[in-house]
């Protein structure tokens, strides 16, 4: 697989370049030059595999040779190793629940497969990869958890003192390993900020070799298109074949990848991209006039994305043909209030507790059956985390049927470790090159 610029279409580089430069030069993201079709023959029979075979043959037409067959099913079976079920609430309505892997959010398929990627490509002697982030919540965990005992790897994680959940600050902080948290006396944006000047400066960069994992990074981007050919696996065994996957979006990495598995070949009738308040995307689709603005606070605190860095992957994969774009991405937006109405009425309809950006994706769902009565498709909405990771948000019934997963419990006896620093790079700078 060759790479392209979303700037620079005549760019080529490698899948292991762009795994490790994570952006081109010129600010644009990475894209597959080609994308190839999946076997009619296989789309045909796509019910008898499983999750990780359907993951191998989708990684592989993509990916082609980049790495070979025997080391890409060994690295999709350590990475892809819990279940993303679609859960029936009804003959025509299904939650997808990708909130079975250790962090309990979807982030866990693009953290994992990154992190085994970035491992097999950093086998044969290279330097010591450290990976640094900023996380104000869920991508911390995700990234921490992938990462941890992954051979020739460090990660460093930045978090705001005081602003993360006691589930989210559990899982950054008793990893232990390869992995070490840093309580920074600020706010999430002191933690980017801290981070953003340790990739530019010449030192550090002279010493070691850093690397963001952020969110765009096209190795996360791939296996985020495995559950939606699952999805359609599970859906087709029960003689269901419109789908529409409603999708609660912020960086809108998760329904590029639903657009990216369309585009290989995934029949699939509609997505609905679900938002919060931060509507930059439903505002283009109604007004044509992209404009991001600065970051709202919301209930579904993932999504408040002002300026979603992956929508220029998704104009990419259309052409920037925006009419093509609306025929398969609609888009409705909804506030904090809809969401708690939103969350209740999971509950007393399926007796089914969503967390609120799952409720979001859900009641995108419901927009659409109104405006059209007339379709009979199955509706699939993503389930992006389990509850318990927003324990504030419930009213106290509902809150008291969430039940917390081994995941977490595991987590609550083992030692907690944080180093604290303040908002300072150059205490930050000496904390690096100190503990190398
Ligand atoms: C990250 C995240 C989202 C948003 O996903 P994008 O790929 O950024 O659109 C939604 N829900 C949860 C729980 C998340 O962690």
């Amino acid at each position: 697989m060759k790479l392209y610029s979303t700037n620079n279409k005549d760019l080529r580089v490698s899948f292991k370049e762009a795994v490790f430069n994570s952006m081109p030069q010129d600010k644009g993201l990475y894209m597959p030059v080609e994308i190839p079709q999946l076997d009619a023959d296989f789309i045909e029979n796509i019910e008898q595999y499983s999750l990780p075979e359907i993951a191998y043959k989708v990684a592989s037409t993509l990916l082609k040779d980049e790495i070979p067959a025997e080391a890409l099913k060994a690295l999709i079976d350590e990475a892809i190793s819990f279940e993303a079920p679609a859960l029936k609430l009804d003959d025509k309505t299904f939650v997808l629940e990708l909130f079975h892997g250790p962090s309990l959010a979807f982030k866990d398929f693009g953290a994992r497969f990154m992190s085994r990627v970035m491992a097999y490509f950093l086998k044969d002697g290279e330097q010591l990869l450290d990976v640094l982030v900023a996380t104000s919540g869920d991508t911390g965990g995700a990234v921490a958890l992938g990462f941890l005992g992954v051979p020739n790897t460090r990660v460093t994680i930045l978090y705001p003192e005081g602003k993360v959940s006691p589930i989210q600050e559990l899982q950054l902080t008793t990893n232990g390993q390869n992995i070490r948290a840093i309580e920074v006396k600020g706010t999430f944006d002191d933690c980017q900020a801290l981070v953003k000047q340790a990739f530019a400066d010449d030192e550090l960069n002279a010493n070691f070799r850093l690397t963001s994992a952020n969110s765009i990074n096209i190795s996360r981007l791939i296996p985020q298109t495995f559950y939606y050919f699952n999805t359609y696996a599970q859906l087709k065994k029960q003689g269901l074949q419109d789908v529409i996957f409603s999708v609660p979006s912020g960086n809108f990495g998760n329904i590029g990848a639903g657009l990216l598995a369309y585009k290989l070949g995934l029949p699939v009738k509609q997505f609905i991209a679900a938002t919060n308040v931060n509507d930059t995307v439903p505002r283009f689709l109604e007004t044509g006039i992209y404009e991001a603005r600065p970051s709202t606070q919301t209930y579904s605190n993932a999504m408040d994305v002002g300026a979603p860095s992956n929508w220029i992957r998704i104009m990419d994969l259309f052409s920037d043909d925006v009419e093509a774009l609306k025929k398969m991405v609609t888009s409705y937006r909804f506030n904090d209030e809809e969401t708690l109405a939103g969350i209740k009425e999971i509950d007393s309809r399926f007796n089914y507790v969503a967390c609120p950006h799952t409720a979001i994706a859900y009641l995108a769902i419901e927009k659409f059956r109104t405006k059209n009565p007339e379709d009979e498709s199955a509706f699939v909405f993503l389930s992006t985390a389990h509850a318990c990771k927003f324990p504030d948000i419930f009213p106290t019934d509902i809150a008291a049927k969430i039940e917390i997963p081994e995941q977490v419990t595991a987590l609550e006896i083992l030692p907690r470790h944080a180093d604290k620093l303040n908002v300072d790079f150059n205490g930050f700078k000496h904390y690096l090159m100190d503990k190398a």
